[in-house]
């Protein structure tokens, strides 16, 4: 196995929608820029699977408080309004990016085409209540090709792409963070990158769950920079998501608006509809999981009821731009939404920023030189609970512009760092270390382990003290004594040990951080503490490494989050748990 060094301004982990914007924004100031992703760039990342985008523009009669509120209410005034108004902001910048970059839209008429600028594509509302009353989303990308164009156009900026290539660990020199070791998946061959500049864009923190379009989203950018001393941002949040049991795929907001519907129906074993009318289906709801912890599971999806045939179109749509491959994958497992009732259940879900590098609104994180966007980042736009539609790929874009900016001119003022030999041989010992070990746990194995300690429901969803303490107890266990002892038998496994790696860590700093936050609110349900405690729980959870352990600690929301605390609870918070 050979030894490649590559010398550049900025490198940038992960090539979803965050890490492309952070390199195209890099050229675009003249900074040399490497875009790495363990993946085939282009073809990876959360960033492929999605369908749309949310487009916000006050032009068009978006109404900017309205939507701000909208955010404060979801996220139950823990949520960053900065975030959230610069996101809605800078949607439309960034979609206007897109369209340059070649990347077609929906249009009023229903063609597929290049809005002209000011002109309003095809988005649509897909729920309407009172709780969740705006999200405008729009499909773009020709079929499932938007991650391919974004490729073109990396490369068209002359950004160097290096496919197959993992990150395993920062460089840091005099406190800075100087480059970055990996490997090739395929080949083995060591990988030495020299940067005055780091992007983290590596996606969300996932253990392999069932769900599509996430089982490259491991934490290893969390990790890596926890190890190398970042501080990381509200970790106790966590996305929850029903999926399809026959198929394992989400159905996230089903075709209703499509079809003429105002909400999916969503019944629990005796048939009984359990989210009311402010609560949209959506299978990011707490109320599920609760229903089903109640005993009156299982929890069904119920069957639209309406002739498949006048619909085809709209399903050959939601096909041919990718949208739902979930329609393809349960017609594959013989389930007809418009006339069968499906089964649901839960699975831990990394796609959509939920905690992740701690970050200010330039992108920068605790650590000179490092920067991070997109899902990696715990810019906390949403708090505890996924706010509205379309965000995911919004917040990526407008954070990946920003941290492309960010470290563009960072690398550009900055002097070059030598990196000290010393260290980059102790990384290059860790690269290798599951490799050179004959015997010891395989990656299954430990896989296996993490994925039974912190999916099920009961742990992550559903939450209480003792379960979270147990689950810690395991963790740190598999942390001191299978981690160090994990074999890989070839580069790709070699791969799969780094993963798991970083899951451990990944999962330490979910439930240490939910431990933490001795209340509930929003999507963040403990059992033992169920009401919101705005007294001492108006905070955010920060944590960082110290001295070899992980240490915890709050910082207040700003005031002009807070929202009326005069209102009476229920009014103040809609969402009820069960007494
Ligand atoms: C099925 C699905 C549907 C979705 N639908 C929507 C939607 O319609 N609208 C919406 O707004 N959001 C949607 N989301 C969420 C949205 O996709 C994400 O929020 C968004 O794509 C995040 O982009 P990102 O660039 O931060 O991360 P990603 O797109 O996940 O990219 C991260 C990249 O980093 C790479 N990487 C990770 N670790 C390393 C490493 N160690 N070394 C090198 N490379 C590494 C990965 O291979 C990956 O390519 C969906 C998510 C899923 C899973």
């Amino acid at each position: 196995m050979s030894e490649k060094v590559v010398e550049t301004d900025v490198l940038v982990i992960g090539s979803g929608l965050a890490g492309c914007f952070a390199a195209v924004r890099t050229r675009e100031l003249n900074a040399d820029v490497t875009l790495v992703d363990k993946n085939f760039v282009g073809k990876t990342g959360s960033s492929h699977f999605a369908g749309g985008i949310m487009i916000f523009n006050e032009d068009w009669g978006d109404d900017l408080d309205a939507w701000l509120e909208q955010y404060s209410r979801i996220g139950e005034h823990v949520a960053d309004r900065r975030w959230d108004e610069i996101i809605l902001r800078e949607s439309y910048p960034r979609y206007r990016d897109l369209v340059s970059w070649g990347e077609p839209f929906y249009k009023k008429d229903d063609t597929v085409g290049f809005p002209e600028p000011g002109e309003e594509p095809k988005r649509r509302i897909p729920r309407k209540t009172k709780y969740r009353f705006t999200t405008l989303i729009t499909g773009f990308g020709a079929k499932r090709d938007k991650m391919l164009i974004a490729r073109k156009k990396v490369i068209d900026s002359g950004c160097r792409v290096l496919d197959r290539v993992m990150i395993t660990d920062l460089l840091k020199q005099r406190g800075r963070v100087v480059g970055a070791v990996g490997f090739h998946t395929r080949t083995g061959d060591f990988y030495l990158i020299k940067a005055k500049a780091v992007v983290i864009a590596s996606g969300g923190l996932g253990y392999r769950a069932v769900r599509y379009g996430t089982e490259f989203n491991t934490g290893d950018g969390m990790a890596m920079a926890y190890r190398a001393g970042a501080e990381m941002m509200s970790m106790d949040f966590a996305n929850i998501m029903w999926v399809a049991k026959h198929c394992d795929t989400a159905v996230i907001d089903g075709p209703v608006g499509d079809l003429g519907l105002d909400r999916d129906k969503v019944t629990n074993a005796k048939g009984e509809e359990f989210l009311g009318k402010e609560f949209p289906h959506y299978p990011t709801n707490i109320l599920w999981p609760i229903e089903f912890h109640s005993g009156r599971g299982p929890i069904y999806h119920e069957p639209y009821g309406i002739d498949r045939e006048k619909f085809k179109d709209v399903i050959k749509r939601y096909e041919e731009r990718g949208e739902g491959p979930w329609i393809t994958m349960l017609d594959r497992a013989g389930i007809d939404i418009f006339k069968d009732r499906f089964e649901q259940y839960m699975a831990n879900d990394p796609s959509i920023a939920f905690g992740g590098l701690r970050i200010n609104t330039k992108c920068e994180s605790s650590i000179p030189g490092l920067y991070a966007a997109g899902d990696a980042s715990g810019n906390n736009w949403t708090g505890p609970t996924y706010a509205a539609l379309g965000n995911g790929m919004a917040n990526a874009a407008v954070t990946g512009y920003r941290a492309g900016q960010s470290a563009a001119e960072f690398a550009l003022k900055s002097n070059k760092l030598e990196v000290d030999e010393a260290e980059i041989a102790k990384c290059k010992d860790a690269v290798y270390a599951p490799l050179r070990r004959e015997s010891g746990f395989t990656t299954d194995h430990v896989l296996t382990r993490v994925q039974q300690t912190i999916l099920p429901y009961e742990v992550r969803m559903v939450m209480h003290e003792k379960r979270l303490q147990a689950a810690i107890t395991m963790i740190e266990f598999y942390r001191d004594h299978f981690v160090p002892k994990m074999r890989a038998v070839d580069p790709h496994d070699l791969r799969n040990a780094h993963e798991v790696r970083n899951m451990v860590l990944g999962a330490e700093m979910r439930l240490r951080a939910a431990l933490f936050r001795t209340e509930s609110r929003g999507s963040f349900y403990r059992e033992d503490y169920p009401r919101r405690d705005d007294e001492n729980w108006l905070k955010w959870v920060v944590l960082k490494e110290d001295a070899g352990k992980m240490k915890l600690w709050t910082e207040p929301v700003p005031k002009e989050y807070w929202g009326d605390t005069s209102m009476p609870y229920g009014k103040r918070y809609p969402l009820q748990y069960p007494e």
